[in-house]
């Protein structure tokens, strides 16, 4: 995996390919589906929801640019594999999954697997988190037809928010920096995530 799809697509930083050699993908998605867990491209992990390709993940957590003590919010636990990935790389996160049943199979695996550096939350992720925020970093896995306004508000100054917009077929992965007067946002490619739900409507 970390050959084939990762480092021949680019991904460079040492620390992220590191840790997705690693991580125990195989821990977070079906026992039935052990042959796929390394395999290039999404899965289904019940809920309709996903756990993402693999050279997502990487991207993303490269995009972020982890240093090792920031303060990570993360949006859409889902598996909760990417809370892992990050876990190995940053000092303390909070993820919010909206689905009960998610959150709670993610909490059990990630704490099984000895990370203590996260909590996980059921929550509305359009809201961010207030009682801890601001964060250094925040990541949303989840597609979203704009950046939600608190995500803005709750990210540091210097600080990465990495996240998916556009419609619901497809998005473009985005990387907004704010600065001391604002923000700047990069593309970076397209993509597709399943939905983030309960934005509230465009103003
Ligand atoms: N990063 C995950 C993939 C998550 S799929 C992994 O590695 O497995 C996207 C997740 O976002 C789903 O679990 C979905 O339930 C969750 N989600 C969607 N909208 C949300 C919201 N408003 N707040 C929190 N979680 C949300």
């Amino acid at each position: 995996m970390v050959e084939e799809q990762l480092r021949a697509r680019g991904i460079q930083s040492p620390a992220v390919l590191a840790v997705m050699g690693t991580v125990p993908r195989h821990y977070f998605v079906d026992p039935a589906l052990p042959d796929d867990a390394y395999s290039d491209r999404p899965l289904p992990i019940g809920f309709e929801q996903t756990i993402s390709q693999p050279y997502m993940v990487a991207l993303m957590t490269e995009l972020l640019n982890l240093q090792g003590t920031e303060q990570v919010l993360e949006v859409g636990t889902g598996s909760g594999y990417q809370t892992a990935v990050l876990a190995e790389l940053t000092g303390s996160i909070v993820s919010l999954e909206r689905i009960p049943e998610l959150a709670m199979q993610a909490k059990e695996r990630l704490a099984r697997l000895g990370y203590r550096n996260v909590e996980v939350i059921t929550g509305d992720g359009v809201q961010g988190y207030l009682p801890q925020a601001p964060y250094d970093r925040i990541l949303v896995t989840a597609g979203a037809t704009i950046v939600p306004p608190a995500l803005y508000t709750q990210l540091k100054e210097g600080g990465v928010l990495v996240i998916p917009v556009g419609d619901r077929q497809q998005q473009t992965l985005l990387a907004v920096e704010r600065h001391s007067k604002g923000w700047t946002q990069r593309e970076i490619c397209g993509c597709v995530f399943v939905p983030l739900i309960g934005e509230a409507p465009h103003p």
